[in-house]
């Protein structure tokens, strides 16, 4: 019997894996995809995360980024440079994800790959958990199986709000020079925006629908080739996926009887901005640390969990939601009072780097949205 059984090997699941099996606990991580498996994202990290773990990441940040450009339907461009934030990392994910499953595998976690979890079951002191060829058994279970979690709906959690996102991935040779701009259009994508971020290897393109309930799918793939063939790339032999992303819903459970949802899974994802990366590792650590401190005898430990993720993320998310529904209501203005402020750049490097929460700038920004918005309201 394991002391824990964390079912998905993404960032979320392979670092609640890592950090339990640093502390020597029995972890088997079982994943339904043949690894190393890609997923599609555009694959800019925070590099807040580096604080977070005592191993280094450069073996797999293929390029940083310092200087960010902005347009408005193609047009009206903004460039900046960052500044007193640590640049962003550019990763690939299949080698990103790979390389955290690594680690945890050599601090002693158990990993088995093509292995998809079919059922659960509770049992007096933990868990059953099923495959097509094996069943295991552990104390715990860590659901970190991704925006359609089964495991959130086995154990009778709400799924995160769903929302969609496309990714087209262009292999081209490129000079070193490009390396360090990433590039972000407003305008042309209607309720979401289109994210362009350089790798060694080519171009990510992601574009995500962020507000509304209807995701329009034709229009999204539309709008991110028409991106593509603007900004001159060749789209020919590109890859489109699309895929959807879980957004926050208020007063998310996150855990039942000795069972935890972590990443996106959880609906930890940021709705202003798409980022998931940095939310879903920092719930996975919470996750092992609730798990650790259960083991340890402490009765409320994993109660504590969801409350800590809505306490810490959740509240701030609500922020970010209601700053996006304004700004992707009104994009124009928003691009134009929000996006062409030369601070503007610089408040969403030092939010990725968890410098500046929401809640330290949404009451200013959505007071001067609504300033623009109403006349007669511009100071
Ligand atoms: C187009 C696009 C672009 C994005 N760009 C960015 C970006 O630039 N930066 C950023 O921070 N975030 C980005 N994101 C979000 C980011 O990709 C996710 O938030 C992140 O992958 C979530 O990690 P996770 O560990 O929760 O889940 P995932 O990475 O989705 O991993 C879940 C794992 O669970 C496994 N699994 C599922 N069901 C089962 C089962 N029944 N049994 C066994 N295994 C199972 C899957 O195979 C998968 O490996 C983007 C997302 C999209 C769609």
């Amino acid at each position: 019997m394991y002391n824990c059984i964390i079912i998905g090997a993404g960032p979320s699941g392979a670092s609640a894996a890592y950090a339990l099996a640093k502390q020597g606990h029995s972890v088997l991580i079982l994943d339904r995809a043949s690894f190393p498996r890609s997923k599609p994202c555009g694959g800019g990290v925070s590099p807040a995360i580096a604080s977070w773990f005592d191993f280094d990441f450069t073996p797999v940040i293929d390029n940083t980024i310092t200087q960010v450009r902005y347009t408005w339907k193609i047009g009206d461009p903004v460039e900046a440079t960052l500044k007193n934030v640590k640049p962003m990392w550019m990763v690939n994910r299949s080698a990103f994800d790979q390389f955290i499953l690594d680690q945890a595998i050599q601090k002693g976690a158990r990993f088995q790959d093509n292995t998809e979890v079919t059922a659960i079951q509770p049992q007096t002191e933990g868990w059953t958990v099923k495959t097509p060829r094996e069943t295991f058994t552990a104390t715990y279970l860590i659901g970190a199986d991704g925006v359609k979690s089964v495991i959130a709906q086995w154990l009778g959690l709400t799924n995160p709000k769903p929302s969609l996102a496309g990714s087209l991935e262009i292999k081209t040779s490129q000079p070193p020079q490009n390396l360090n701009k990433a590039y972000f259009e407003f305008g042309l994508l209607k309720n979401g925006y289109i994210w362009n971020f350089p790798k060694s290897y080519g171009y990510s393109i992601s574009g995500a629908i962020l507000r509304g309930n209807k995701a329009n799918s034709a229009e999204l793939k539309k709008q991110i080739f028409t991106y593509a063939t603007e900004f001159g790339l060749d789209t020919s032999n590109a890859t489109y996926t699309e895929y959807p992303l879980g957004l926050w819903r208020e007063n998310q459970t996150l855990h039942s009887h000795n069972a935890l949802l972590v990443g996106e899974a959880a609906g930890v994802l940021d709705p202003l901005t798409g980022e998931g990366i940095r939310p879903s590792i920092w719930t996975g650590l919470k996750a092992s640390e609730a798990i650790s401190q259960s083991l340890q005898g402490n009765p409320h430990a994993i109660a504590k969990y969801s409350d800590l993720v809505k306490q810490e993320w959740g509240n701030d998310l609500i922020l970010a939601q209601r700053l996006a529904g304004l700004f992707y209501q009104f994009p124009q203005i928003a691009y134009k009072v929000g996006v062409k402020r030369p601070s503007a750049a610089q408040i969403m490097g030092q939010i990725l780097c968890g410098e500046l929460r929401y809640s330290d700038i949404t009451e200013q920004a959505v007071s001067r949205l609504k300033k623009s918005l109403i006349p007669g309201m511009k100071g």
